[in-house]
C-alpha cells in the first residue's frame, strides 16, 4: 500500500517531476560532455598498515572538476551515472587512469602498493567487466596483484551464483577483491566464505563512534574476528582520531584509512606517502 501511495503522490506533483527530470537531463548531458572533455579527476587516499605505519595501498576516488561548479564529489553524480549508464564509460576511465597512475609510481621507483578501485553495481553486472579489466591491465602493463576492486555486499548477495561466477574470473586474472562498506548491508556468512575475497572493509559508520558506543565496538570486533577466521585482510575506513586508530589496532584490525592519515589528494600530492624502493 505504501507503494501505491507513493505513486499517487508522484502523480499529484507532476509539475515538480518535470522540473526534476529536466534538471536530470541537463545534468546528464553535462556529465556526458564532462567525461568527453576529461573533467573527471582521481584523488587517492592511502591505506595504512596500522602496525608498521607502511602504506599498503591507495584508494582511487573520482571527482568531477566542473568548469562552473568546481569540484563535485562522487555522491552527487555517481547515482545519476548509474541510472543513465554513463557509469560504464566513466568506470572504464577510472580503472584505466588508476592502473596507469599506479604503474607510473612503480616506474618512478616507489615501493609498489596496491591500487584500489570502486566498482558500481551496474558495472559489476555488465557482461564484459572481466574482459575490460583484462584489457586495461594489459594496456597499462600493471601487475594484476597490484589492483584491488571494491564491491559492496548488496552487489554480491542479491544474486550469489552470478557474483561468484564474475568474482572467480576476476580472481583468476590475479586481481584482488574487497567488500566495501562491510556491515551496512546484509551478508550471509555461508555465502561470504564462497567468495574469492582478499579484504573486508569495515564501514565508516562503525568507526565513527567506536570509542564511545559499545555496540559499534562489538560489531568491529565481530568483523575483525570474522575476517581473520576466513583468512581475509580487514581494513577500517573513516579513521579520524588517534583514539579510533589505537582502539582498532588493539582489537587486531591491521589496516586503516581516514582523515587522520590523509584526505584523498591528487596524485602529485599523495606521492609523499610512497617510499622510494631503494631506501630502507
Ligand atoms: P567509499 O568507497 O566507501 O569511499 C570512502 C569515502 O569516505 C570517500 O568519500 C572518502 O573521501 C571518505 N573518507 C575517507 N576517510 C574519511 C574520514 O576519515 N572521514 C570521513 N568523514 N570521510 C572519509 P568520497 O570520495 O566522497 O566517495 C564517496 C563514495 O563514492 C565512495 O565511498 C564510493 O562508494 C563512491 N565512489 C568514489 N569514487 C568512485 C568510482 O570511481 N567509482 C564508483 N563506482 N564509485 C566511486
Ligand atoms: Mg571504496
Ligand atoms: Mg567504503
Ligand atoms: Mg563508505
Amino acid at each position: 500500500r505504501a507503494k501505491e501511495n507513493g505513486r499517487n503522490t508522484y502523480q499529484f506533483y507532476t509539475p515538480d517531476m518535470n522540473a526534476r527530470s529536466c534538471e536530470l537531463l541537463l545534468l546528464e548531458s553535462s556529465l556526458r560532455r564532462g567525461i568527453e572533455q576529461q573533467e573527471l579527476v582521481l584523488h587517492y587516499q592511502p591505506q595504512i598498515d596500522l602496525f608498521t605505519g607502511h602504506v599498503r595501498g591507495m584508494e582511487a576516488l573520482v571527482r568531477w572538476n566542473h568548469p562552473q561548479r568546481g569540484m563535485i564529489p562522487p555522491g552527487d553524480f555517481i547515482p545519476l551515472a548509474e541510472e543513465t549508464g554513463l557509469i560504464v564509460p566513466m568506470g572504464e576511465w577510472v580503472l584505466r587512469e588508476a592502473c596507469r597512475q599506479n604503474r607510473r609510481w612503480q616506474t618512478l621507483g616507489f615501493s609498489p602498493v596496491r591500487i584500489t578501485v570502486n566498482i558500481s553495481a551496474r558495472q559489476f553486472l555488465k557482461g564484459d567487466l572481466v574482459q575490460m579489466v583484462a584489457d586495461v591491465l594489459e594496456e597499462t602493463a600493471l601487475d594484476p596483484g597490484f589492483l584491488e576492486l571494491e564491491i559492496t555486499e548488496s552487489m554480491v548477495m542479491d544474486d550469489v551464483e552470478t557474483a561468484i561466477f564474475i568474482m572467480a574470473q576476476l580472481a583468476a586474472l590475479g586481481v584482488h577483491l574487497a567488500i566495501d562498506d562491510f556491515g551496512t548491508g546484509y551478508s550471509s556468512l555461508a555465502h561470504l566464505k564462497r567468495f574469492p575475497l582478499t579484504t573486508l572493509k569495515i564501514d565508516r559508520a562503525f568507526v565513527k563512534d567506536l570509542t564511545v558506543n559499545g555496540e559499534d565496538e562489538a560489531i568491529v570486533r565481530a568483523i575483525v574476528a570474522l575476517a581473520h577466521s576466513l583468512d581475509l585482510q580487514v581494513i577500517a575506513e573513516g579513521i579520524e582520531t588517534e583514539e579510533q586508530y589505537l582502539f582498532l589496532k588493539e582489537r587486531g584490525c591491521e589496516q586503516g584509512q581516514g582523515f587522520l592519515f590523509s584526505k584523498p589528494l591528487p596524485a602529485d600530492k599523495i606521492r609523499t606517502f610512497l617510499r622510494p624502493l631503494m631506501v630502507y
